[in-house]
Formats: C-alpha cells, sequence, structure tokens
C-alpha cells in the first residue's frame, strides 16, 4: 500500500515496473541455470555409462547437484519463471534418472484446481516498496504457487477452476501464460467464478486475532474496530455507491491463534481464526467476507494488508494500525478490483512504453492514497456497478458524437451523469473516463488540490482488463506530476492519434460543461507486438528442424495506411534459418503469422541456443520490436543396442519375453528409454515402452492373442538413437 509522508500526498520513491519491450535477456541466474542443467545431463550420461561400482560413488555427487540446481530454479520461480521453463528438464528425461536425483527434477505438470489470487500490499504508512500479486492453484497435488512467464491473468477471480499445464519444482509452478485466449495452452478456464456482490448489505465477520507469543496484546476494544469497519467503512462505500453498498456483520475475538507472532502463515491464520470464532458461536458460513485483524504480526512487516481477488479474504496487520483506507482498499480487492496506476510518457499524454507506478494514482483509494481515503474512480465503480449499473446508480455518457456534456460531481449523491466514456482505441478497448471530483464528503481533501476542483481528471482503461485503470497526466511535464492532474476549465486536450479535442468549458463545485469534438486524426507509427511459439523448442538432436511460430501486431493509429515489417532472425554461426514468408503486409491493429524453421548443423555441442528474431517497418525502420526463442540440443549416450526373445516361436495366448540390452564401451547404460514395435505378418504393428535397469537391460511382455496371426513377427529395439531387431515365429 503506497501511502504519504505528513506534509505530501505523494511520495518520491516508486518501486517502477518498467511497460517497455526490450530484447528478451536472460538473468545471470537464468544463465546459471542453463550450466547446472548441462552439468546435471553430463553428469547423468556419465552415471548411464558408469559401472555399478562407480555407479556408487557418482550417486552422491549426482544427488547433490540436483539438489542444488533445484533450489536454484526455486529462486528464479519468483523473478524469471520464463528462465525455468527454458531450462525444464523433459519428463521422458528425468524418468530415465535414479530416484533419489529424480525428486529433485523438475515435472511437466497438468493440473486442475481451484484458483486464489492474492495482492499483497507491500508498505506501510511510512514506507512504500510495491505490490506483489500471487497466484495460487489448490489442487489434488496440494496449494501450488503459480508464477506467469508473461501475462498474469486479470480475467479471473479467485474460485475460479482452471486447468493448468506448465513445470513444477516443489509445490512451485511456472506457466508459459495466463492470458485470455483461445490458444492459451497454460492456463484454461474451467468455471469461472460468479462475479462477487457489491450492492445491497455486505455481510463481513472481523475476526481481532492475536498471536501465541503474545496473547495479551490487544490494541483495539471491539467497539474501535465495529465503528471503523461497520460505521466509517461503512460510510465510505456508501458515498462511493450512491447508497447502494454497505457493510454490515460483527466483530468477533480477540482470539489467540497457534501462530507466532514472527510467523506470516496467512492460510493458517485463517483456518485457525475461523475455527475459533466458529467455537465462540459464530455461524462463520452465513457471512461472505472475513477480515483477519491482527495484532501485530512482525513476519508479514512487509504489507499492512492482503486480499484475494474475488473471495471474501483479507488480512490486515495491526503494526500498522486500522484505518478507513485500508479495509477500503482491501475490500475492493474482494470486490474485483486492481490498483490505481500511473505510467509516466515524458512529454505525452499515453505511450505504449511508459514507467509504470502500480499505486501511482493518489486519487483513488485503489491507488496511493495513504491517510486519506478518495473516491474510487470512475472505471472502478463502472466495474462494480457503482455506475452504468442499471438499477438507479448514476449513469456514464458513452460518447460518440462531437457536444455538449453535462458532470455531476463525483462525490454529489443524485442520479445525473458521473464520467464521459470516450473511445481511445477500439484495438486495446481503452476508453478516456474524464470526471469532475470537487473536496466534499470523503473527498474533502481536495481542497489541498486547486486545479483538481477547477478542472476535470482523466483516466484511461479497458473494461477489458481489470487491471488497466491510470490516472492522466493529462498537461504533460517532464518528470510527470501526478499531483497535478486536471485539465482546468478553458483548456483544451487534443489525442493526436483520434483528432478528439476535449474542453472543459466551466467548472463548478455543482457541476461541469465539457465540449467534446470528434476529429479524423493523424498516423502515428508505433512498435509492433511480437510473439514466438514455442519459446523453447522439444529437446531435439543436432541437425534436426524446428519450426517456430511468429506473430507481429501492427500497433499503428488507426489513420495510418497499411505497414511491410520485414522479418530477419539471428542465429549462432553456420545455422540455417528459413522463412515461409520473409514480410508481413498488416493494417493497423491487425495481426499476421510467419515460420521460422531453424536446423543445427550436425555435430553442434548439447546446450541452449538463442533464436533471435526480429520484425522492421520497412519504410520506417526505426519502428521494429524483437524477440528470442530458445533451441534446445541434447544428445543422448552414444549406445549399441541388442534385443532377443525368450523362445524363437510361439503359439496363440502364449506370452513374448522381450529383452533389451543397452550398452555403451562394453558398460551396461542403465535409465534409457527403449521403445520395442512389433509388427505383425500382415503389417500392423503395437508399441512398447521401458527403461533399462542397472543391469542395462529394458525387459517387456508382448501377449498373444488367443487367435493371434500366425507367421513371422519382427521386434524392432531403439534406445539412445541406436537400433536393433529380431524375430519370431507364431505357429
Ligand atoms: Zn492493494
Amino acid at each position: 500500500m503506497r501511502t504519504n509522508c505528513k506534509a505530501s500526498l505523494f511520495v518520491a520513491i516508486f518501486l517502477c515496473l518498467t511497460a517497455s519491450v526490450a530484447f528478451a535477456q536472460h538473468s545471470a541466474k537464468g544463465k546459471a541455470a542453463e550450466d547446472a542443467t548441462t552439468a546435471l545431463l553430463q553428469m547423468h550420461s556419465s552415471y548411464q555409462q558408469a559401472s555399478a561400482t562407480q555407479k556408487q560413488q557418482l550417486l552422491t555427487q549426482f544427488t547433490a547437484m540436483a539438489a542444488q540446481r533445484e533450489q536454484l530454479l526455486l529462486s528464479l520461480m519468483q523473478s524469471n519463471p520464463g528462465d525455468v521453463l527454458r531450462v525444464a528438464i523433459p519428463n521422458n528425461v528425468s524418468h530415465t534418472m535414479p530416484p533419489t536425483v529424480k525428486q529433485h527434477v523438475e515435472q511437466s505438470v497438468t493440473a486442475q484446481g481451484v484458483l486464489e489470487v492474492l495482492y499483497e500490499m507491500q508498505g506501510t504508512p511510512d514506507k512504500t516498496t510495491g505490490a506483489v500479486m500471487h497466484h495460487f492453484l489448490n489442487s489434488s497435488n496440494g496449494r501450488l504457487g503459480l508464477h506467469f512467464a508473461a501475462s498474469a491473468p486479470t480475467h479471473l477471480l479467485t474460485g475460479s477452476v482452471v486447468k493448468i499445464h506448465g513445470v513444477q519444482v516443489n509445490s512451485e509452478l511456472a506457466l508459459a501464460s495466463g492470458a485470455n485466449n483461445n490458444t492459451n495452452t497454460s492456463l484454461q478456464t474451467v468455471t469461472a467464478a460468479s462475479a462477487p456482490a457489491t450492492s445491497g448489505a455486505v455481510n463481513t465477520l472481523v475476526m481481532m486475532v492475536n498471536f501465541q507469543d503474545n496473547p495479551s496484546a490487544q490494541p483495539w476494544t471491539a467497539a474501535a474496530v465495529q465503528n471503523m469497519v461497520f460505521t466509517q467503512t461503512s460510510n465510505w462505500d456508501m458515498e462511493n455507491s450512491f447508497q447502494h453498498t454497505w457493510l454490515t456483520g460483527d466483530v468477533a475475538g480477540w482470539f489467540t491463534v497457534p501462530v507466532a507472532s514472527t510467523n506470516c502463515d496467512t492460510a493458517s491464520i485463517k483456518s485457525d481464526a475461523l475455527a475459533a470464532a466458529q467455537s465462540a458461536g459464530y455461524n462463520v458460513s452465513s457471512y461472505s467476507h472475513y477480515i483477519y485483524l491482527m495484532s501485530s504480526n512482525t513476519g508479514c512487516s512487509a504489507w499492512w494488508g492482503l486480499a484475494t481477488i474475488g473471495g471474501g479474504d483479507v488480512w490486515v496487520n495491526g503494526q500498522y494500525n486500522i484505518a478507513v483506507h485500508v479495509f477500503a482498499h482491501e475490500m475492493g480487492h474482494n470486490f474485483g478490483l486492481y490498483h490505481a496506476h500511473t505510467v509516466d510518457c515524458g512529454m505525452q499524454v499515453m505511450c505504449s512504453s511508459g514507467t509504470l507506478s502500480e499505486y501511482g494514482d493518489g486519487f483513488d483509494t485503489m491507488g496511493a492514497s495513504s491517510y486519506s481515503s478518495p473516491h474510487y474512480d470512475a472505471f472502478h465503480k463502472e466495474q462494480l456497478g457503482w455506475l452504468n449499473g442499471g438499477g438507479g446508480q448514476p449513469p456514464i455518457t458513452t460518447v460518440t458524437s462531437s457536444g455538449i456534456y453535462q458532470l455531476s460531481p463525483t462525490e454529489v449523491q443524485d442520479s445525473n451523469p458521473k464520467a464521459l466514456k470516450i473511445l481511445q482505441s477500439g484495438t486495446t478497448n481503452t476508453y478516456y473516463y474524464v470526471e469532475l471530483r470537487q473536496a466534499q464528503g470523503f473527498d474533502s481533501f481536495l481542497s489541498n488540490y486547486s486545479d483538481v476542483v477547477s478542472g476535470v481528471v482523466f483516466h484511461s482503461a479497458s473494461p477489458s482488463n481489470a487491471n488497466s485503470s491510470d490516472l492522466l497526466d493529462i498537461t504533460p511535464s517532464s518528470p510527470a506530476s501526478f499531483s497535478h492532474p486536471a485539465l482546468v476549465a478553458g483548456q483544451s486536450y487534443t489525442d493526436a492519434n483520434t483528432g478528439i479535442t476535449i474542453t472543459p468549458v466551466s467548472v463548478s463545485s455543482s457541476g461541469a460543461t465539457v465540449q467534446v469534438t470528434l476529429g479524423s486524426g493523424t498516423c502515428t507509427l508505433a512498435n509492433p507486438t511480437m510473439t514466438v511459439s514455442p519459446a523453447q523448442s522439444q529437446w531435439v538432436l543436432a541437425g534436426a528442424p524446428v519450426n517456430f511460430a511468429v506473430s507481429v501486431r501492427d500497433n499503428d493509429s488507426p489513420a495510418c495506411a497499411q505497414s511491410t515489417f520485414n522479418l530477419t532472425d539471428s542465429l549462432p554461426s553456420g545455422w540455417s534459418g528459413v522463412w515461409n514468408a520473409t514480410a508481413l503486409t498488416l493494417n493497423p491493429g491487425t495481426t499476421g503469422q510467419a515460420t521460422l524453421t531453424v536446423t543445427s548443423p550436425t555435430g553442434t555441442a548439447d546446450g541452449f541456443y538463442n533464436v533471435g528474431i526480429a520484425a522492421t517497418n520497412a519504410s520506417s525502420p526505426s519502428y521494429g520490436n524483437s524477440v528470442t526463442a530458445t533451441y534446445v540440443i541434447s544428445t543422448p549416450v552414444p549406445a549399441s543396442v541388442a534385443v532377443s526373445t525368450n523362445q524363437p516361436s510361439y503359439t496363440g495366448g502364449q506370452t513374448v519375453a522381450i529383452s533389451v540390452s543397452v550398452t555403451s564401451g562394453g558398460n551396461p547404460v542403465s535409465g534409457a528409454a527403449v521403445n520395442v514395435t512389433v509388427v505383425k505378418p500382415n503389417g500392423s504393428s503395437s508399441n512398447l515402452s521401458g527403461t533399462t535397469s542397472t543391469n542395462g537391460v529394458a525387459s517387456m511382455s508382448y501377449r498373444l492373442n488367443r487367435k493371434a496371426t500366425k507367421g513371422m513377427y519382427q521386434a524392432a529395439a531403439n534406445a539412445n538413437s541406436a537400433s536393433a531387431s529380431t524375430t519370431f515365429m507364431v505357429q
């Protein structure tokens, strides 16, 4: 939670997430993981070819290497989940490792379960750091932490049932993408959770919780908490929702939970508090929202509040006191809201690659609003149905033609239009939200912001993306000043891309008159968006061709003509890259695809190789973009294979015992994956598979049908790129 210093609403320290697109670079840890993977596979190869005595000696070292690499992957999960995917050892390879090693090696998994989305407000009333969003899957495999290499999902609420595919290390799981589209194979929605109720009485149980090492800590009385939540915060909801939503419920506790005050185990704190409340006579299932109000938890000192997006759980760390702001903010997350951002675009109002401040919007309680508790912005109120809700709530006026429009102040409890919604980009479904804010009610702090109360405030947001609310500095300066964002009466703002001009003609405490002139816009070129699939190839032998599907999206403004993007690749020396199309000609807002086939020279060493792919605007080469994929070469242990059956001939109903022996330099190869194809006299075939044991032999059974076709059968075995075959008769 971003908060203020004493004098100013805005503090200068931001934890910034850069939205700019750059060349995909692998982190230093990513490189270390690559090296650790290569080393582990070399050890695997040595182990497979070792004698029985040598195997015993090597196993300790092999296991230690795997355990060390596991810790590296776990730390990468948090910072660079894409690097975990990049170096993930395929299941068919890890399957051939000894069990003590395999337990430390990641698994590629598919799982279904219930999604939990948590927002942790990092920071305290005196110090701001940032926000961390956590995703968990509660499945039959336990509670798995989800880490998205790209696009954490913003379209799903807590409680949704999803099917995921990713790479699991311990209880952490890396996924390629959380994007909401039909081609996403790493996160699929089975059942979306229904939207939380945001009208009428919101029935809430507040549980005051202290900890076993300090059971006498009771910093607030039940009456004080009752007043803070069910009077002050409820009044805040009433004013924000135009009298449509309020809080009801009970304050329970204090309860002492069997958790130390230094242990930020929020799942146990939740379950222990609920159990204590139930024992104390509260029917906990009769509430829809639960607030775990902790006396003070120094283990959770990174945050003041924690909440599920959707769902109904809120944790408040009493180390930092209690305030309307913290309850209104966290319950906003329960209602489905994300944070209120700013994006610093220098001298531009909007841009595709500015510097994002997660809580940059100090005029929305979902942003950096600290001790004051401002209204939610119009976009957030629209999401909750508090504006445009159809139940007597005030409307938002969607502007589709030039004209003069009226705005009523956000804070005034009437049914007049509270915002103008003007389409800024049809391709991203982004709108300007223009509203009038006055120093009244919970917004009375605005008396310190003279430009805001004498003008109109702009946000951009997309109804397609819940996490898209950006406060705009509509008269930009460099650096941007988001504490003076408004367009004051008499000034005009023109969007060059769309040609829209917006002028607040008059502004007072009772309303604003705004002139909107729609135009035709001018062409503004932009860098295209690029993706590549797969981001990392299967593990292949040197010399194998691998196809990479590349997509390019033209982000030029709608007034632009078609652009042609030249496609180029950057490969290791001597490699071949063949495109099925070397250029894509696209209309603004559309996406095109091409395929690059990459082939490494035979004899290339095992490893992870970068495939650089770029798209450049042919007529304006300063506009372009690039992505990097990975081509993985992995050679199995060089081996020779022998295959035999236990008899030369059989009759129907008998079982054929097939042995496949794999050796390398005379030593048995253990843990080699073996495939056997049995071909009948009529040409039809069956496949068997197995793994060699420490003696280098894989044993398989082929059961003959009672009426098995008579004649000569062939059994062809394949392991580590070597093959052999034998025949047997059925009489
Ligand atoms: Zn938050």
